[in-house]
């Protein structure tokens, strides 16, 4: 049975798998294209539209559309109601998930069950939780799911196997959003040292530039005229925008003509006028990969030796200018939006492999037509990931003068165990903390997840994950020991672990993440798998 790898992207997803001679494909949709926009149309009930077709009718119907769900994976707080049906992030990948697969077995002829599913390195363990319900929703079997800029480099690697060990920094700007991530590559050992990035900022924000500048141009042709009440020129205005930014990555100059109330103006941008609005943008993404790369020299990476190029946005030929002139990266572009995909279908077929009985390198070898010991490179090929967040508890503030007189009052601050980028599996061993006060008879553990962005310890820039009380024994005195510890295994699952020594009472959490416990999956598989799904 052939496994499957998923880009599920907030802008684009794509599919791929590997086929009889080792080498990754991406299969195509149902109208030939590599890429399918992660758009959901909920045309009437029991029936939706997954792709481009989804996309154009977010004018007509744009209260029936979901677009750019990824960004609200993981939270349990927003649903999306269609025709009177609530529909959770989960779900509404779930129809995108199953429109990929649909599309991939049409064209390899059988159904698909395994995959791997990608998600950005900085992607919370709720968001990766929630990602695997996805798939399951769809019916599929989530083998894992994997870093995109790991699955980029496996990708990028599977093509130049060689020996030593290389740090390869992926640069990955896509629809709406930015990561960099620096890896390091030996062998068959794949691990990501550093990571950060921008959720906020993407493609879309080059297409408003673009659209303001053409606003502008339009005024100015046929002054007295304001287009902007109007929804459709508006819709057609976006829309042509973001075809503009497109066609100037290839072309030097490019002219849209916008009509509106009768009359028309004709409007040209340059690439240069195009990089002059935008140089903000690019610089943002910079500044993050200069950070990156600094932070990664901390970690003893002290050359860069390979920067691949992933997303769509990375097509603009002034990517590759401006990581040259201001950092002296040398950036090649490698199948910009399929890598992911690509990479994934590698990794998924390893996944497969040492999941299956019997599964193996002899069973690859025979599968793949390949030697014996090159099954076994791509099966002994291990992948390690960091954690994408800081996790910690929450503890009381000695130095706060209120903890002596009114220690449930001093100010509380987060203590990270694990901080962002500890190399998975992680675990921090035992932490030693404190009891407030004397005789007092449990404590409160709380799991606290770091938010986007950078590490701090206020309470505000955690988030609470999951809580637990831990018994103590009677008369025990104020300032007793307890111990805590964090462990995440390679598949994001984290473990706490307390204990007060005296007594040995413990206290364990498996992290509890996202909303919909397993009958809630099953009854939305079914839901989903009753729909018509088409493109
Ligand atoms: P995501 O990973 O967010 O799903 P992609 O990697 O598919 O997104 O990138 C989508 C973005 O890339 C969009 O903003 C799109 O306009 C942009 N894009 C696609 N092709 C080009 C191109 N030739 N030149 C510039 N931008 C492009
Ligand atoms: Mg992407």
């Amino acid at each position: 049975m052939t496994a499957f790898g998923i880009d599920l992207g907030s802008t684009n997803s794509c599919i791929a798998y590997v086929d009889d001679t080792g080498h990754p494909v991406v299969a195509r949709n149902a109208i030939g294209r590599e890429t399918t926009p992660s758009v959901v149309y909920f045309e009437k009930p029991g029936s939706v539209v997954v792709g481009g077709a989804a996309r154009n009718s977010a004018l007509l119907a744009p209260h029936l559309v979901a677009e750019r769900i990824k960004r609200e994976m993981g939270r349990e707080d927003v649903a999306f109601t269609y025709h009177g049906e609530a529909r959770t992030p989960e779900t509404i990948s779930a129809f995108i998930l199953r429109e990929l697969a649909q599309s991939a077995g049409r064209q390899t002829g059988e159904p698909v069950r395994d995959v791997v599913i990608t998600v950005p390195a900085y992607f919370g363990v709720r968001e990766r939780e929630a990602t695997r319900k996805a798939g399951r929703i769809a019916g599929l079997n989530v083998l894992d799911v994997l870093d995109e800029p790991i699955a980029a480099a496996l990708s990028y690697q599977s093509r130049r196997p060689s020996g030593g060990v290389r740090h390869v920094l992926v640069y990955d700007l896509g629809g709406g959003t930015f990561d960099t991530t620096v890896i390091r590559l030996e062998g068959d050992d794949i691990r990501a040292v550093c990571t950060g990035g921008d959720l906020r900022l993407g493609g879309a924000d080059w297409d408003e530039r673009v659209v303001r500048y053409m606003l502008e141009a339009f005024t100015r042709q046929c002054p007295g005229l304001d287009p902007t009440a109007d929804e459709q020129f508006m819709h057609d205005l976006a829309i042509g925008a973001e075809v503009v930014k497109m066609e100037l990555s290839s072309a030097l100059a490019w002219t849209r003509h916008l009509r509106f109330g009768g009359a028309t103006a004709e409007v040209e941008m340059t690439r240069a006028t195009l990089e002059e609005l935008t140089a903000d943008l690019l610089e943002r993404t910079l500044d993050i990969t200069e950070k990156t790369v600094g932070e990664a020299r901390r970690r003893k990476v002290e050359t860069i030796d390979e920067v691949i190029l992933v997303g769509g946005m990375t097509k603009m030929p002034v990517v590759r200018e401006r990581l040259r002139e201001r950092l002296g990266l040398e950036a090649r572009r490698h199948e910009p939006e399929l890598a992911v995909a690509k990479g994934a279908a590698l990794f998924a077929l390893v996944r497969q492999a040492s999941r299956e009985p019997g599964g193996g390198p002899e069973e690859i070898a025979d599968r793949l037509g390949i030697s014996a010991s090159e099954a076994a490179v791509m099966t002994r090929r291990s992948v390690t990931t960091v954690v994408p967040r800081g996790f910690g508890v929450r503890v009381a503030d000695q130095n706060d003068p209120l903890f002596a007189t009114d220690p449930g009052r001093a100010r509380t601050y987060v203590i990270h165990l694990l901080p962002a980028n500890t190399p998975l599996p992680a675990d921090s061993g035992a932490v030693s903390f404190a009891t407030s006060i004397d005789n007092q008879p449990m404590a409160e553990v709380e799991v606290w997840e770091q938010k986007e962005g950078t590490s701090s310890d206020e309470v505000s820039d955690n988030a609470c994950v999951a809580r637990g009380r831990l018994r103590l024994p009677p008369r025990l005195p104020a300032l007793s020991r307890l111990d805590v510890s964090f462990a995440v295994d390679e598949t994001g699952r984290l473990t706490v672990h307390a204990e007060e020594p005296m007594s040995g009472n413990e206290l364990d959490l498996e992290l509890q993440i996202g909303g919909m416990d397993e009958a809630a999956v099953s009854a939305a598989r079914t839901a989903v798998a009753r729909h018509d799904v088409s493109s």
